[in-house]
């Protein structure tokens, strides 16, 4: 894809086997900028900067963290060492701020999808703004832009299950009822502590090892107190250590429909009517849907095309690189 003047263009990795890497980077002026990429193998074409927006897996920050060329929030980098036991080697900063990279300024902003995600956002040289979202909750702090690169993780406009309204309700019902909540270790968990707090429940909040550390650390006092799996209280746990609960009534924090437990459903993500929302507030004039794999990227670009606006998805980028 070529935006303006030609000076702007997606570029993906092939491997060593002929298919696509898990790779996007940004061609423009002089620099390479590599989004939520793994990193290349030594003989391949190597980025100016490793851009990694949150500590998710299929942001692949597992592999990217290794390369001092890495750009993270101080919480991301830190969510990242503790979820893979390795030391961060990138730079970090604080959400919010503009820090210069490759002689780039990169504006950064909060999206509410993670403890410490954010969006990243630079102009190049013919004054066109890029903004690339990461995954997105809150799309509020978001600046208006020319080129957007954005996720669909809930992007399908056919599926139902792509429009949703998070069940702060029964969330609250069921923290009454001293329920335990079934939530993934990093992200769910600490929305789901973040509510606790919030609809003013103050005592203890049970959690298995890893939810513990990463909420505790990255949460700090806004936490509250937070202890050990306790097998008579409120626990929020990784969905498959919900049988070591002795709660009453179990709930999982999903939007998923195979669960095993009953479901509240609390999502980290915009659904279908955000998304759109959020494409209005920052206004492209073109857009590259680049996460997540299979089908959803497809069908929001092809909806968006249909719409009108200049949509392109990650699987239709035809410059590769080795
Ligand atoms: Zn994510």
């Amino acid at each position: 894809m070529t935006v303006g003047d030609g000076c702007l263009e997606a570029v993906r990795r092939i491997n060593s086997r002929g298919s696509c890497a898990p790779h996007l980077s940004i061609s423009f002026d002089s620099h390479l900028f590599s989004i939520d990429t793994s990193r290349a193998p030594k003989a391949a074409l190597q980025p100016d900067a490793y851009l990694i927006t949150h500590a998710h897996s299929d942001h692949y920050g597992k592999s990217a963290m290794l390369s001092q060329k890495a750009v993270a929030s101080v919480q991301t980098a830190r969510a990242l060492e503790i979820r893979y036991d390795r030391e961060y080697q990138g730079r970090t900063f604080h959400v919010g701020e503009s820090i210069t990279v490759d002689d780039v300024l990169v504006d950064t902003h909060p999206t509410g999808h993670t403890i410490g995600s954010n969006a990243f956002s630079w102009q190049n040289e013919g004054g066109e703004r890029v903004l690339v979202t990461g995954d997105v909750k809150d799309y509020r702090h978001l600046p208006k832009c020319h080129f957007l690169i954005m996720e669909a993780n809930y992007g399908d406009p056919y599926d139902p299950s792509c429009i949703f309204d998070d069940d702060l309700a029964g969330f609250s019902e069921a923290l009454d009822a001293r329920a335990s909540f079934g939530a993934y270790a990093f992200g769910k968990a600490q929305r789901a502590v973040a509510l606790m707090r919030a609809m003013g429940y103050k005592d203890e909040i049970g959690m298995d090892e890893k939810s513990l550390l990463l909420t505790s650390e990255l949460m700090g006092e806004a936490a509250g107190p937070l202890e050990p799996v306790n097998g008579s209280g409120i626990n929020v746990v990784t969905p498959w250590n919900l049988n070591m609960v002795r709660s009453r009534r179990k709930y999982f924090l999903t939007g998923r429909r195979d669960s095993t437990y009953p479901t509240i459903q609390l999502s980290d993500h915009l659904d279908f009517r955000g998304l759109m929302r959020m494409i209005e507030h920052v206004s492209p004039e073109r857009v590259l849907v680049y996460h997540p794999q299979g089908p959803r990227a497809g069908l929001l670009a092809h909806h968006l095309q249909d719409c009108g606006l200049e949509t392109t998805a990650l699987d239709c980028i035809d410059r590769f690189v080795r």
